[in-house]
């Protein structure tokens, strides 16, 4: 008789960001959610700098899907800023959740807003982080760069908590959901402060770069908040490969809405319950997927 069918497993790689961040659990979810309902994939998580290194690892097809703030996807599609050239196979599948972009200062460095950076000791982010490009746009936005600071450090987030601990540095750029491991673990470890931006300088970063919306840190996200910290927020995205087939982020797409009990529960980031169909649109910044273009399309959703 004929030889079976020789089964072959074709490997999915989703690039996310660094520990104690959302996008690396968020991943994982997605990864066991595929997994599971997926026949014949092999879905691997990859820790990266976060948004930038994702963009590129999609644009060398060295991952197929990612998380992603939509700013950097729109700045990386066009080539613009930290894009030397296009990155022209970027195609979302679902908006995720708001990213907001905090800073953080230690107490003892009187630092109260973003204009008193100027000569101090600050991280801007992760390399290949997203939050590289908010911190300079920030700064911007005071007449600012990072040459203006006293010492412009690229740190990871961990190594950011580490160094905000023994003092190498004195304030750090985080663009992350509300309630990220680190953001917590900082907050309860350290005595820092949650710097508000200034109405107009919001206002200015709004005008100028188009995926921008003012937002508020809570008075009780953190510990050691007394009031709101008003800022600037972001929306985080899973991004697909063009190449990647388009029945394969068809069932992808499916299985996401399928499995919002999940999502939603326990076990997934809280920033998760954001996920929605009302939602999955917000924030969209690039083409979509065909595979995830169709599912909406059966769902009523126009883009
Ligand atoms: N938004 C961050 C970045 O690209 C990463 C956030 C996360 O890892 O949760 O810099």
């Amino acid at each position: 008789g004929a030889a079976p069918a020789k089964a072959t497993t074709q490997f999915i790689s989703i690039a996310s960001g660094g520990q104690q961040g959302i996008y690396y659990p968020t991943a994982i979810q997605f990864q066991n959610i595929f997994n599971a309902s997926i026949s014949g994939v092999s879905v691997n998580v990859e820790t990266t700098g976060g948004s930038l290194a994702n963009a590129r690892l999609l644009g060398k097809g060295e991952a197929d899907l990612a998380t992603m703030q939509n700013d950097i996807a729109y700045y990386a599609t066009r080539g613009e800023l930290m894009f030397d050239a296009p990155i022209s196979n970027l195609r979302g599948v679902t908006s995720l959740y708001p990213e907001v972009c905090h800073l953080v200062a230690l107490r003892s460095s009187g630092i109260t807003s973003v204009a008193d950076l100027a000569g101090r000791k600050v991280s801007i982010g992760a390399p290949g982080s997203g939050t590289e490009q908010n911190a300079r746009q920030i700064l911007e936005a005071y007449g600012l760069t990072p040459d203006d600071l006293g010492l412009t450090e690229r740190l990871k987030n961990t190594e950011a908590s580490d160094k905000l601990q023994d003092g190498h540095i004195e304030a750090a750029f985080l663009t992350y959901g509300i309630g990220a491991a680190i953001l917590q673990s900082i907050s309860e470890t350290i005595d820092v402060v949650f710097i508000a931006l200034e109405e107009d300088k919001i206002a200015s970063m709004i005008e100028k770069y188009p995926y921008y919306t003012r937002t508020e840190i809570p008075a009780d996200a953190y510990q050691g908040m007394t009031a709101p910290a008003p800022t600037v927020s972001v929306v985080a995205w899973l991004v697909a490969r063009a190449g990647l087939e388009a029945d394969q982020v068809y069932q992808m797409t499916r299985l996401i809405f399928e499995s919002l009990e999940t999502l939603h529960g326990p076990g997934a980031p809280a920033r998760l319950k954001a996920i929605s169909l009302e939602t999955a649109l917000d924030g969209l910044s690039i083409e979509l997927h065909p595979g995830a273009e169709r599912f909406y399309d059966e769902k009523g959703l126009a883009p």
